[in-house]
């Protein structure tokens, strides 16, 4: 059996890791990847292959991520140069993973070839449809084969959705996977120390979703909420690249590099990263897995957003959505997470670090 893994984001990534680990440990099993080229670069990709062992991708689609292409012409370029890869490689299943792009398109060529589509991540639903990422989880579900699930939300949306039940797995989480087989080294490499913190004395930042950092005024209003965060605690930001293409032409990054007790980091690699999130007093994020990742690391989590796809990180997990904050708000909220006791919370039902050889089990049935 040939089990072809599309990858183009840091997210995908990291959760093709066990999904790879646990493929390619089985006889008879031939597992490879795909790389629309989605992100490129060294920080928010090539890190990432280093890290986690992941194989050098069978192919590389070379796509990029240029500011002056739209999301459809990425979707489109992304279609057409994986479409003769598909021809050529006629794998059993497409494993897509999370909501990106990358995902829909490769959804897209394989369904029109008649090859099936696995979604890894499926089911979630914020209920925005101005978030691109909606879009393309309600379109790759509408077309995947088999459905593997994070969450009992993700069940009860697709059976919502009319996806027939034979298709649904509840598998849990590859996220999950990939922090509990790297957290040892994570540990191991201290990068908390190595950047002069403690555990327990910082918290850490991450922000890139558009509705987030593409507006000037989105930004002064965060700007307002770091300097005030940062009179409390320091506060560490690692900056996306979109976040920091942004400040910059916005005329923002100098008033952020003056700002007292905020560390501004590069983007960070994966072992680096998960130090910072096991060791944080407070995270404060606009993204989807960190929501997932502090749930489990039982890290409060304050996510700068009106809805999540993630529903149990609030029901079970550290998670608070924090959409309509000022400053005056955000203090007194920052300030009591920070003083608090560890979070009463539970770790969701299969967040085990099993995940991938569920889902490999099933694919290989
Ligand atoms: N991450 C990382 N380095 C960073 C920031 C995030 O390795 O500097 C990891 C993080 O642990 C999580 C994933 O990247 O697993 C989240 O990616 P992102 O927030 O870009 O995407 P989303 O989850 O919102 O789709």
């Amino acid at each position: 059996m040939y089990l072809l893994t599309l990858v183009g984001t840091r997210p995908n990534f990291i959760k093709a890791a066990p999904l790879h680990r646990a493929f390619s440990a089985r006889a008879g099993i031939r597992s490879a990847l795909v790389h629309t080229g989605q992100h490129h670069d060294q920080q928010m990709s090539e890190v990432f292959f280093a890290q986690l062992n992941l194989p050098k991708p069978a192919y590389h689609l070379g796509v990029g991520n240029s500011s002056v292409q739209t999301v459809t012409q990425q979707t489109a370029e992304i279609m057409c140069r994986l479409e003769p890869v598909l021809t050529t490689e006629r794998p059993d299943w497409l494993v897509v993973i999370g909501d990106v792009t990358s995902t829909l398109a490769g959804a897209l060529v394989a369904a029109r070839l008649g090859i099936r589509v696995a979604h890894v991540e499926a089911g979630l639903r914020s209920g925005d449809r101005q978030m691109p990422e909606e879009i393309n989880r309600i379109l790759v579900d509408s077309l995947a084969d088999a459905l593997f699930v994070t969450e009992q939300s993700g069940v009860d949306n697709l059976q919502r959705e009319g996806i027939a039940d034979h298709k649904i797995h509840f598998t849990g989480n590859v996220l999950i996977d990939a922090l509990t087989d790297f957290l040892p080294r994570a540990t191991a490499r201290n990068t908390v120390g190595r950047l002069g913190l403690s555990k327990g004395s910082y918290v850490l930042l991450t922000l890139h979703r558009p509705a987030n950092v593409d507006t000037k005024a989105g930004l002064q209003h965060l700007l307002q909420l770091v300097a005030s965060t940062a009179r409390q605690c320091v506060v560490v930001w690692p900056l996306h690249p979109r976040t920091r293409a942004n400040l910059q032409t916005f005329g923002l990054l100098s008033q952020l590099n003056s700002l007292p007790n905020v560390l501004l980091l590069e983007p960070q690699g994966y072992i680096e990263f998960l130090n910072l999130l096991d060791q944080a007093d407070l995270v404060i994020t606009d993204s989807g897995g960190i929501q997932e990742e502090t749930t489990w690391l039982r890290v409060p989590c304050l996510t700068l957003r009106s809805t999540t796809e993630r529903p149990v990180t609030t029901t079970l997990g550290t998670n608070q959505l924090f959409p309509d904050f000022t400053p005056e708000t955000a203090e007194p909220v920052i300030a009591s997470l920070l003083n608090s006791q560890p979070a009463d919370s539970q770790i969701p039902p299969h967040w085990d670090g099993q995940t991938a050889q569920r889902i490999a089990n099933i694919l290989t049935q």
